[in-house]
């Protein structure tokens, strides 16, 4: 554990947090800042950051609870929709540095809408070129 990383500090139960599951592993708990109401975070209880430096099992056990909170938006909160997220790096929006996934209910009139700026390869030779670069990295 991290002193200073706060969701440490809530899986600790050193800071509070409206908790929805936990096992020995893992923690649920609502965002304090819902883009939806009902938004809910995902974290192992370990720290660990970011994805790539964390251990495929810890991942399997986190997304089997991330599934289990997706059905219960559904069940529980009628959600329509949910979207999973998990940002690594400030570039991608991280800003608590502890791996953590959200799962945010939706609803088809919410109102909330992701700033989905779509791009085009200008080229075909662009796009086989990054492919490739990706693939030799694996
Ligand atoms: P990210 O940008 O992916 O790092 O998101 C961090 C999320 O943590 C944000 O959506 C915050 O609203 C949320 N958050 C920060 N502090 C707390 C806290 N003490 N309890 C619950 N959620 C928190
Ligand atoms: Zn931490």
């Amino acid at each position: 554990m991290s002193a200073e990383c706060i969701f440490c500090r809530i899986a600790a139960g050193a800071l509070p947090a409206v908790k929805i599951y936990e096992d020995a592993d893992t923690l649920a708990f609502l965002d304090i800042g819902p883009i939806v109401k009902g938004h809910a975070l995902v974290i192992p209880r370990q720290h660990y950051d970011p994805i790539t430096q964390t251990p495929e099992p810890v991942l399997a056990r986190l997304m089997a609870v991330v599934k289990k909170i997706a059905q219960a938006q559904m069940n529980g909160l009628r959600a329509d929709g949910v979207n999973v997220i998990q940002a690594n790096g400030a570039a991608a929006g991280q800003m608590v540095p502890h791996l953590h996934f959200h799962v945010i209910p939706r609803y088809r009139a919410d109102g909330h809408h992701w700033n989905w700026a779509a791009k085009k390869y200008e080229q075909p030779e662009e796009m086989q070129r990054l492919a490739a670069a990706i693939q030799a990295a694996l």
